[in-house]
């Protein structure tokens, strides 16, 4: 990493810290965690090689739960939104995704500072974000109250040729976009935390008119890191961050719900992203849509590592036969690669 780039991070600070330091001091931060990391180190040579980037690939980059950024490293967001533009040609990086949870307390604070780690994005990679729990309200999601559309408004990415839309004017909470690549028509569908049933509905009807394209959904809390959905009726006990714990005003419907209401209907659907989830954040499964279609639903959060997340991106890497996806996690703040197999892994779109 360069010099450069690392005191960015850390606003304020003065001291010059090489790559090796930024290690011991996320370390230091954490004496728990520091012996997990020095564990992974000498487990290093035992690792699974980095998968090559296929050429021709095309990739969808994820930037998962970065609220802790906003509140505590604002210069982690944009270290990852500067590593996705400096490797738009090489990764051939078509969309970014943002999962929710932009921020911690939904204080302008902390928008300013994901507004402008985002903003390095804009007019050079199109990007699409939903909101989280923590954007609502204090940060409780006692209620919908959001300052997201202060500073991500839909006319903030309205005249880009791959915003589709809004569920409601002026709000960018639940928002479609269109794009083609790898020579297949393509559909993302952001949806807001615990969708309501109106918005299931709304969702519906863009899955239903855009059903000549392949669909992703994206939303904060949909599946748990024990790789099932988030199910609040039978996994009450068990599973953390069900959006019914919160008692968000006006309803909301978790991952079981969503699932049953809206997703298993649509053939085009083919995957499911979400972050939120604590734990290690990470979960996949493939489930059987009704007509016949393979959707994977994958979790990917990384705020319980060292830094609040150190900057760990999810990399989606549609390969030129279109079929097969490789899943690849990187830190442009550590220039590492996680190679286990929660981390790194391929899965197909049927
Ligand atoms: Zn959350």
């Amino acid at each position: 990493m360069k010099r450069r780039t690392f005191l960015s991070i850390f606003l304020g600070t003065a001291t010059l810290l090489t790559p090796l330091s930024v290690g011991r001091w996320a370390q230091a931060a954490d004496p728990v965690k520091a012996e997990k990391v020095a564990g992974k180190s000498a487990a290093k040579k035992s690792k699974p090689p980095v998968a090559p980037f296929v050429p021709g690939s095309w990739t969808i980059a994820i930037m998962p739960d970065i609220q802790h950024y906003s509140t505590y490293y604002p210069g982690l967001t944009r270290l990852q939104t500067q590593w996705i533009v400096e490797n738009k040609e090489k990764h051939n990086i078509v969309y970014v995704l943002q999962n929710g949870d932009l921020t911690n307390h939904n204080t302008p604070k902390e928008w300013k500072r994901a507004s402008r780690g985002l903003g390095i994005l804009d007019g050079v990679v199109p990007y699409a974000l939903v909101p989280g729990n923590h954007d609502y309200a204090q940060g409780n999601a006692k209620d919908r109250s959001t300052r997201i559309n202060n500073y991500f408004p839909p006319s903030r990415f309205q005249d880009w040729p791959t915003f589709g839309g809004t569920m409601a004017p002026g709000h960018i909470e639940n928002n479609y976009h269109l794009f083609e690549a790898g020579g297949i028509k393509w559909i993302i569908v952001g949806l807001e935390f615990g969708p309501r049933d109106a918005t299931l509905q709304w969702a519906d009807q863009i899955l239903k008119k855009y059903s000549d394209r392949k669909a992703i959904v994206f939303t904060h809390a949909y599946l748990y890191c024990d790789s099932t959905r988030l199910d609040w009726a039978k996994k009450e006990k068990t599973q953390q961050g069900n959006p019914h714990k919160y008692g968000t005003a006006g309803g909301v419907n978790d991952g079981e719900e969503m699932w049953n209401k809206l997703l298993r209907k649509h053939a085009n659907l083919f995957m499911v992203i979400n972050g939120h989830i604590a734990g290690d954040g990470l979960g996949f499964q493939v489930s059987k849509g009704d007509h016949g279609n393979l959707v994977n639903e994958m979790s990917v959060n990384y705020q319980r590592q060292p830094l609040k997340g150190g900057a760990w991106l999810r990399l989606l890497e549609f390969r030129p036969d279109g079929k097969t996806v490789q899943a690849r996690t990187y830190s442009p703040l550590y220039e590492e690669h996680k190679t286990d197999e929660q981390n790194q892994f391929i899965f197909t779109i049927k």
